[in-house]
């Protein structure tokens, strides 16, 4: 309703007050987002799915080969090609396109991963011609055989950014879409199975040797860069969607039954978070959200991923603007103007609008007028802008919510771990961890040593303490293995947590807050971007896939 004498800056400040999720709203959800976890480990059918990835270890940093990834997001496609080179490093070539709205509608899921094979094919043609023209080359007898035999053939891991049930490394059934796919008859069909499918109509020598949640995808990816310092816990995505995986102890997945011998301690769980708290009993929710909400194609699900992600950042900001929009008196909306049109403002718009320092905010302005055909002056854009940042501020904090129930839930912060190397990285633009060392005295290595020699050891060692000089031939270093606290490392990707500002320093903000993380316990996550983290993150799995055959 409009108030008299209400300027639009007023408004805004109202509305934005609506996005406000305090303290206490960030304990109460983080206790929620546990025992939602737990529900989820014990049970099918529960609010978050926390699927059994079937990936039993994180890689070390010394895995070495060749694959190729296919990672379909729910806004982009890739395709690459990586060279794991076994030193925590690796090559990769790639190519990116838009997935064509069309097809997230298709009717049948065979034109999806046909659109998929033919972009390997081109992708194959352009980078790795030689392979493909000499499986070609075969004869067409030798080609049938390869169907059944697959030898010298590429693998390639996939990376699938919705839920599905996995039942083996290179199987899994589609359990439903999300985002903005709706493509009934893939449900229940595996999906490695309709990739291959298609790959081989185009008689490429590919064969899909795994399929990888991208969250999982990142966690491995982050693993095999960070290894060395610390055992990474959890792949989160802050893109399109939201969701993350961490590593859980067998133990806890009550749900799933292992007949491996010996059985695996630990396995990656998909958490499915996008779905916690369904219910809305600790989320907030705005009449913005639950406009969101009734427009989308899936009203009721992916709450959490509805408050947080980029697919659904901007439809908020369009409802809120349009909420603040008739307090102004000199803004400028068209009746043809985009701002009445669902989606027309991408989540990128949040990040150049919180980034714009400018003073007359024109960043802001002349991404209005051109996207949305909407006129605004400074103090419109200003309005804007408030709304802007309560939104952002309020995904991050959402964000930090999953992160520290996932972080309190593996109980990693009350660990210490016992280490053989003598220092490990600090936590990102985070002041150094000091490691402790015992100094021990020369002497100890020399056991023939005499009376005399002892004495003058201790003089010195004496003397050297007193000065607080080191000695110039070092004192052995023993490194005290029990009193190193954790770092627990986390590896994120996604365009959001990449280009929102300060999107990581708002979700430490939260992390900050809750009971069990805290001032000391914050400064010991670390989050780091997975960079290329899907491309990797598959070929990892793909090469655990080729091992295991
Ligand atoms: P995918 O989810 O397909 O893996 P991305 O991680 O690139 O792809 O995420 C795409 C989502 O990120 C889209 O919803 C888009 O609106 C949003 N996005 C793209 N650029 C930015 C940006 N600069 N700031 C914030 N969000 C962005
Ligand atoms: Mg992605």
């Amino acid at each position: 309703m409009k108030k008299p004498g209400m300027s639009i800056i007023e408004r805004a400040k109202e509305v934005a007050e609506e996005f406000e999720y305090g303290e206490e709203d960030v304990q109460r959800a983080t206790k929620h987002f546990i025992k939602q976890m737990n529900e989820g480990l014990e049970r099918d059918g529960a609010t978050m799915g926390q699927i059994p990835s079937y990936v039993t270890s994180v890689p070390n940093g010394t895995e070495k080969g060749l694959y190729l990834a296919v990672d379909l997001g729910g806004t982009n496609l890739r395709i690459c090609s990586v060279d794991l080179l076994g030193d925590t490093k690796f090559s990769i070539l790639q190519s990116k396109c838009a997935i064509p709205s069309e097809l997230m509608f298709a009717k049948t899921a065979a034109e999806l991963f046909a659109f998929l094979a033919t972009k390997i094919e081109v992708f194959l043609q352009t980078h790795h011609s030689e392979q493909l023209l000499s499986h070609r080359r075969k004869p067409m007898e030798i080609l049938n055989q390869n169907s059944l035999n697959r030898e010298g053939f590429l693998q390639l891991g996939f990376t699938f950014s919705f839920a599905f049930e996995q039942h083996a490394l290179n199987r899994g059934s589609l359990l439903y879409w999300t985002k903005g796919f709706n493509i009934p008859d893939a449900i229940g069909k595996d999906i490695c199975g309709l990739l291959q499918e298609e790959i081989d109509k185009l008689r490429l020598p590919v064969t899909v040797a795994a399929l990888v949640n991208d969250t999982v995808g990142t966690l491995l990816a982050r693993s095999y860069e960070a290894s060395g310092t610390t055992k990474t816990l959890l792949g989160a995505i802050f893109g399109t969607g939201t969701n993350g995986a961490y590593v859980e102890k067998m133990s806890n997945l009550k749900k799933m039954k292992v007949s491996d011998n010996p059985a695996p301690t630990e396995m990656i769980v998909n958490t499915e978070w996008g779905s916690f708290d369904n219910e809305l009993s600790v989320l907030p929710n705005t009449p913005y959200d639950i406009a969101v909400d009734m427009e989308s194609l899936h009203p009721g699900i992916q709450m959490f991923e509805k408050r947080i992600s980029g697919l659904y950042l901007g439809e908020i900001l369009r409802y809120a603007i349009l909420a603040i929009a008739p307090f102004s008196t000199t803004m400028i909306i068209r009746e043809t103007s985009l701002l009445y049109k669902q989606f027309s403002i991408d989540t990128s718009f949040l990040s150049t609008a919180a980034a714009d320092l400018t003073s007359d905010l024109s960043a802001i302005r002349q991404e209005l007028a051109q996207t949305l055909g909407v006129e605004a002056n400074h103090e419109d854009s200003e309005a804007i802008r408030r709304l802007v940042l309560a939104i952002g501020r309020r995904a991050a904090r959402l964000a930090g919510v999953a992160i520290a129930a996932v972080v309190i839930k593996s109980g990693r912060l009350s660990q210490s771990t016992p280490r053989t190397n003598l220092s490990y990285p600090a936590a990102e633009d985070k002041p150094s961890l000091i490691s402790t060392y015992s100094f021990l005295p020369e002497a100890s290595t020399k056991p023939a040593i005499n009376f005399f020699g002892r004495f003058f050891q201790w003089i010195r060692a004496f003397f050297l303490q007193w000065t607080g000089r080191l000695a110039p031939k070092p004192a052995i270093i023993a490194p005290v293995t029990s009193d190193l606290p954790e770092i627990v490392d986390i590896g994120v990707d996604g365009s959001l947590i990449e280009h929102y500002p300060d999107f990581e320093a708002l979700i430490r903000t939260a992390l900050r807050e809750v009971d069990g993380i805290g001032l000391e316990g914050e400064k010991r996550i670390r989050i780091g971007i997975a960079k290329d983290g899907s491309g990797v993150g598959a070929a990892l799995v793909a090469r655990m896939a080729d091992l295991r055959t």
